[in-house]
């Protein structure tokens, strides 16, 4: 059976083609600008050479009809017809406290994603968006949603819960849930196969480090707690996030620089981090160039981003009461070989001891620990769509 992946975000889709008779991926591609003029589709086929198509797409339907087309196609295409797609398999990025698998989507699926949207105003309204367009052109196979916040449902309530007033959670769900599940689950599986133990036996830090950033502490294949919160705000320094802050700067600056909530909201998610920090970019590749050669803000601004993932390996070795390995993954994580020295640095004291001649390497599935390193660090590049495409099959076969 072949199952389609589709990632739908507010102006792009992004897809892939998995054969799983083998997992292989027959093809990868990316609409972009959707709704905006000067939309492009980029398909990669297996084995032969990408297709760029520039045709403006004004809404999602579109998008994905352009997608099908380009899957059928005789000359690039990797199946002779849609009825060659047994099922599809949807991001979506929260479920809320409704969903702790995956699920086939109906009608009251669909609704719960909708209610969903007053929690994730950016992610969800897409993820429907792509959904519904799908179901219009593949009306004779089942839709399968993989939700970002489902893995980490397993937290308790003292892991979960915020000490505001307990109306908050009652009456507006304001509880953590953690993102970037589907990630966490699929590196937190491949490392219990690293340690050739069962995954109920494990002890597992996972460090997230893309653009966004989160990291979850996952025992006896269960998560104990996930840095990132109600929103992907919380946590980690991000390239554009601030993660954790005192929440009194938030309506201490929204009295000095007279911002609206929706002001705040993108001051806090696209302004800061190591972006409003460092005054570089978001880019950590850029911050750590300019540190270099010696720009002090870019300097600090690394410091800060160490500090904070530091703090929560600490924090997450209390709370799992010992750890067997960590595991780096994302754009930062599985390429940021400095990054991963630096954060990886002075941590003796919890078993932590890196080999920095097997950490020079990008992109790897990897074990860069030290011999004598009671824990393990692992590199392991995410695979969020296989993730994706094995639980649609799951569900639908
Ligand atoms: P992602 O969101 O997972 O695609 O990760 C993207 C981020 O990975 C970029 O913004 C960069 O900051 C980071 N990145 C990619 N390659 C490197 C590298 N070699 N060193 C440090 N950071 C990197």
């Amino acid at each position: 059976m072949k199952v389609l992946v589709v990632n739908a975000g507010s102006s792009s889709i992004k897809y892939q083609v998995v054969d799983m008779t083998d997992e292989s991926v027959l093809a990868v591609g990316l609409v972009d600008r959707v709704g905006i003029p000067g939309s492009t589709l980029e398909h990669k086929p297996l084995g032969k050479d990408a297709v760029v198509i520039k045709k403006d797409l004004p809404d999602h339907t579109a998008g994905m009809e352009l997608v099908l087309e380009v899957l059928v196609n005789p000359e690039y295409g990797v199946v002779k017809d849609m009825d060659e797609i047994g099922a599809a398999g949807h991001r979506v990025v929260h479920g809320g406290e409704s969903f702790a698998d995956s699920v086939v989507i109906d009608d009251a699926v669909a609704k719960v994603i909708r209610e969903c949207f007053d929690i994730a105003p950016l992610h969800n309204p897409p993820n429907l968006m792509g959904i519904e367009a799908c179901q219009k052109l593949m009306p004779n196979v089942k839709h399968v949603a993989v939700f970002d916040t489902a893995f980490h449902q397993t937290m308790e309530p003292q892991n979960y819960m915020y000490a505001l007033p307990y109306e908050a959670y009652e009456k507006y769900r304001i509880r953590r849930y953690g993102f970037h599940g589907t990630s966490h689950f699929y590196v937190s599986h491949r490392a219990a196969e690293l340690l050739g133990k069962p995954y109920e036996e494990c002890k597992i830090i996972t460090l997230h480090l893309g653009n966004g950033a989160s990291m979850a502490a996952i025992k006896n294949g269960k998560v104990v707690e996930t840095s990132m919160g109600f929103t992907p705000l919380e946590g980690l320094v991000m390239g554009t996030r601030s993660g954790d802050i005192d929440p009194a700067i938030v309506f201490f600056l929204m009295e000095k620089l007279g911002m609206d909530s929706a002001e705040a909201n993108n001051y806090f998610n696209k302004k800061s981090g190591m972006l409003g920090l460092s005054g570089v970019s978001n880019d950590l590749r850029d911050v750590e160039e300019a540190a270099k050669a010696g720009n002090a803000r870019a300097q600090i601004a690394l410091k800060v981003y160490y500090n904070a993932i530091q703090g929560y390996i600490g924090n997450y070795f209390a709370k799992l009461n010992g750890c067997d390995c960590l595991v780096f993954t994302a754009g930062v994580g599985e390429n940021g070989i400095s990054m991963r020295e630096n954060i990886c640095a002075n941590l003796e004291a919890l078993g932590i001891k890196m080999d920095v001649e097997k950490n020079k390497v990008r992109g790897k599935e990897v074990d860069v620990a030290a011999d004598d390193s009671k824990v393990r660090i692992f590199v392991i590049p995410t695979n969020e769509e296989l993730v994706i495409a094995r639980d649609t099959y799951r569900l639908t076969k």
